[in-house]
């Protein structure tokens, strides 16, 4: 039911990262603090937390660049 829609992999430093999407989003579905979740994930990096945090925004943005 839950897709992996962001990057398997972080594009900035090429952590493996599309595995812990699901879990990301089933912490803080469920009420959980999104940096405290990212902490315990080992998502460390800026360049991996935006993946998270702001990948909604990330795949207008890419779409944009579509025809
Ligand atoms: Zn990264």
């Amino acid at each position: 039911m839950i897709k992996i829609i962001i990057p398997v992999r972080c594009f900035t430093c090429n952590k493996p990262v599309g595995h812990l999407w699901e879990d990301y989003k089933k912490r803080t579905t469920a009420g959980e603090d999104a940096g405290n979740v990212m902490d315990q994930l080992g998502l460390k990096r800026y360049c991996c937390r935006q993946l998270f945090l702001g990948h909604v925004d990330l795949l207008k943005e890419v779409s944009a660049f579509k025809p």
